[in-house]
């Protein structure tokens, strides 16, 4: 057994991640005087919240009429009815406090010319329960609003005496006989020494995976190692064939041109100069659900509408917009449109299409942020010590497709729920759990193994098969054929894996081996995604299944869980949807029959 010494740590809370949930967690826990440490594998304010653009979205009712009753409809008709009514209802209650108390804490948001927070109009947010025109919902801080929150967060949870170990890597969950978690083990990447955190509460929030497509919004670091870990400890995830697109991913470079581009005036256009949203989305147009505005982008382009040389791409306008509104709204787009299209906004379109954006699945996890194992006879059972939330975690509050701007709401909403459970649950007399060795010896064995991995498949090589399995196999539309053939193709790249090679064997900066501990972690998203997605007959969401291209609520309302074995293997369960909101309706609840499944047009 390889021999590595263990620095030790005790703290009653560890975070893992510092992106937008993490860093609100952090600083919950902290402001209870909860001794707390945050451990990020990149600088806190490297994190990809940082790259979030469009912003927040909260009913403030800063530019007209809105309420929390209007924003969960929203959320629930976004999710298509799978997301977990409870979760949604908490998320849209507690945004506009959450909102506030960013504001409080130093967020500079953009503001109205009375002095209020601005809001601009995103997709899917509606006014009258989705009858009236789109609300001006989402607060912004121009288009920089991951930026301003991250920063602001860091600074708090500084100022809070949060303990920060940056720049380390968490290997595995050290969970006990009982099944609870009891620390976490990381490696410290600049000097090579190896870190036992133990903690009465382990908080995952190390964000989504976005990376194990070709094409990807989401930042390098995006690679899903919290559910990676989860995956390791023998515990599901949920809902992982929910991917989403975002429809305006810069053509050929990926990068994100944000919702709020058309929140702000900017449409899409065709090869005939059509503005073809009006034909889908007579209602909301260019600003229906990602998913509907996606599919119908695809559409075009497979009808031969496209526009390039080769047809395969859709323009967006800015151009008519008042050069005023891009400069004070919009400056970072104008930027990136610039340097990745090579085009000026104020004259010309950006050639786009559409780009996996977010995960919608993740750690299962409850509206306390407290990770459930379902068992059969209780689908809320939860795992003591462990909690999620972000974008690693599946709440459920964006079910088969999340609303824009609503990641955002859900980093700072449930990182805070989740502090605030903490606050009620730990109790603070409890000792510390004492020492795992035999969890230990395992997950320094795994380090081992790979660390010193000399097979025949390199890390890269492996991980663009994996990227272009997933890209073609498991896309915007999907088919049995499809479906069935990324089984089959991602089966056989993930029994490559075990023949892995890594050709440097330092503790020290090593990148090839972090590179591999999170090519290991995309393959387990990527194995579980393909398969739970070929196993669910019907079109839901972002799920959009052409042989069965209907929504099937009497079989298919239901999450998927998902269990993966060393090998790969994947098992498939499911949990019932959460349809009892938390406030019945009796005490001021919404009427229950406005979120009753029907169908979904915009
Ligand atoms: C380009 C872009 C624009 C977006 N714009 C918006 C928007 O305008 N509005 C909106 O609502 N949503 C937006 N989203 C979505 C939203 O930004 C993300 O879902 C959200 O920021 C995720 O935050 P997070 O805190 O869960 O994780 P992240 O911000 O991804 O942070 C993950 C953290 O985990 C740490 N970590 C991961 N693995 C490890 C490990 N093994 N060891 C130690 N640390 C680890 C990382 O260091 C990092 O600190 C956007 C997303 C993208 C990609």
């Amino acid at each position: 057994m390889a021999n590595y010494e263990l620095i030790d740590h005790e703290f009653d809370v560890v975070v893992v991640g510092a992106g937008g949930a993490g860093l609100r967690a952090t600083l919950g826990m902290a402001e209870q005087g909860l001794k707390t440490a945050c451990i990020t594998k990149v600088f806190p304010t490297r994190s990809h919240t940082v790259a979030a653009q469009g912003g927040i979205a909260a009913s403030l009712q800063n530019m007209g009429p809105d309420s929390w009753q209007w924003h969960m409809y929203d959320t629930v008709k976004g999710s298509d009815w799978l997301g977990d009514n409870d979760a949604m209802e908490y998320l849209a209650r507690e945004a506009p406090a959450a909102i506030y108390e960013l504001e409080h804490y130093g967020v500079p948001f953009s503001r109205t010319q009375d002095g209020k927070i601005y809001q601009r109009p995103f997709g899917g947010h509606m006014t009258e329960f989705g009858e009236g025109p789109p609300v001006q919902r989402t607060c912004a801080a121009a288009d920089r609003t991951g930026h301003a929150i991250l920063h602001t967060l860091y600074g708090q949870s500084l100022r809070n005496n949060a303990e920060f170990y940056i720049e380390y890597f968490a290997l595995d969950l050290i969970m006990g006989e009982n099944g609870e978690c009891q620390g976490v083990i990381a490696w410290k990447l600049d000097d090579g020494t190896l870190h036992r955190f133990r903690a009465k509460l382990v908080v995952l929030a190390t964000g989504g995976y976005g990376r194990s497509y070709f094409s990807a919004t989401s930042a390098h670091t995006c690679t899903g190692d919290g559910n990676g870990m989860v995956a390791r400890a023998g515990l599901p995830l949920q809902d992982m064939e929910f991917v989403q697109f975002h429809p305006t991913g810069i053509y050929g470079a990926g990068v994100l041109i944000t919702e709020g581009a058309r929140g702000e005036g900017g449409y899409l256009t065709n090869s005939e100069g059509e503005r073809f949203m009006e034909r889908y989305a007579p209602n909301a147009k260019d600003l229906a659900s990602r998913d509907v505005v996606s599919r119908c982008m695809t559409l075009e382009i497979r009808e031969g509408r496209g526009v390039g040389p080769n047809k395969d791409h859709i323009y967006l306008h800015l151009d008519h917009l008042d050069p005023k509104v891009l400069h004070e709204r919009l400056p970072g787009i104008t930027e990136s449109a610039k340097i990745f299209a090579g085009v000026d906004l104020t004259r010309e379109p950006i050639p786009v299409l559409p780009t996996v954006h977010y995960n919608m699945g993740g750690i299962p996890a409850n509206y306390h942020g407290e990770v459930l194992d379902p068992t059969p006879d209780n689908p809320d059972r939860t795992v003591p010590g462990l909690m999620a939330v972000g974008e690693a975690a599946c709440a459920s509050v964006h079910g088969a497709n999340r609303l824009g701007s609503n990641s955002l709401t859900d980093l700072v909403v449930f990182g805070r729920a989740a502090a605030l459970r903490a606050g009620k649950v730990l109790d603070r007399t409890t000792p510390i759990p004492g020492i795992n060795a035999a969890q230990d010896a395992k997950i320094l064995a795994r380090f081992d193994r790979l660390r010193n991995a000399s097979g025949s498949q390199s890390t890269a090589k492996l991980r663009d098969e994996m990227q272009r399995t997933m890209q073609t196999d498991a896309a915007v539309f999907r088919t049995d054929a499809t479906l069935k053939q990324g089984v089959a193709k991602m089966s056989e790249i993930y029994s490559r894996l075990s023949d892995v090679a890594v050709t440097d064997r330092s503790l020290i900066w090593n990148s090839d081996l972090v590179e591999t501990l999170e090519l290991e972690n995309l393959m387990a998203c990527a194995m579980v995604t393909v398969v739970s997605a070929e196993a669910r007959h019907e079109s839901r969401g972002a799920h959009a299944h052409e042989d069965y291209p209907s929504r099937d609520d009497v079989n298919w309302r239901k999450h998927t869980l998902s269990w993966i074995d060393e090998n790969g293997a994947v098992t498939l369960g499911y949990r019932p949807v959460h349809v009892d909101p938390l406030t019945p309706e009796s005490e001021g609840g919404i009427d229950l029959k406005k979120i009753a499944p029907k169908a979904r047009v915009y």
